[in-house]
């Protein structure tokens, strides 16, 4: 069996859920937000499936009347939500901040169909966003007084 044919045997399951994305979000000294998102998808994934890093809105979203946004988990869930957007358009429509604005995508709008991830988010004003439903996300930033930080549970 080729690596190709193996890759699609989907009587198998795997043996725990891995998510491979890395993603980043930056504001330059103008407030210029800028956000990417990389992945090798989910375990197990169908051949050709698209998740929603790649999608413009889904795992990835900048605008910088309102702020940059990347995302990570199940991505058949951040697309239905268009996540990433949805995020921003918290901001533009409801004022809410970036923190909140993440709050909401991911425990109201992302937990109601039982999806799981997180995003980060900064805005034009370098405040941050950061949320997650799962039991962890790595991820780390430059603190304002220049010091590294790096977090991995929820509550750490
Ligand atoms: N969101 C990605 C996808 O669904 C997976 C991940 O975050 O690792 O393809």
């Amino acid at each position: 069996m080729t690596e190709l044919e193996s890759s699609q045997d989907i009587t198998a399951e795997p043996a725990e859920e891995m998510y491979g994305t890395v993603g980043a979000v930056a504001c330059d000294k103008e407030g210029n937000v800028a956000a990417a998102t990389s992945t090798g998808g989910t375990t197990f994934k169908r051949l050709g499936r698209v998740g929603d890093s790649p999608v413009i809105g889904a795992g990835t979203y900048a605008d910088n009347r309102t702020c940059a946004v990347s995302g990570t988990g199940t991505g058949e869930y951040f697309i239905r939500i268009a996540a990433a957007h949805h995020v921003s358009a918290l901001m533009a429509y409801e004022g809410l901040s970036v923190q909140k604005a993440c709050d909401k995508v991911i425990h109201e709008k992302l937990s109601e169909l039982e999806g799981e991830g997180g995003v980060i988010a900064i805005d034009a004003e370098r405040n941050m966003g950061i949320s997650l439903n799962s039991e962890g996300m790595y991820r780390g930033w430059i603190g304002q007084d220049g010091n590294p930080v790096a977090k991995i549970y929820k509550e750490s």
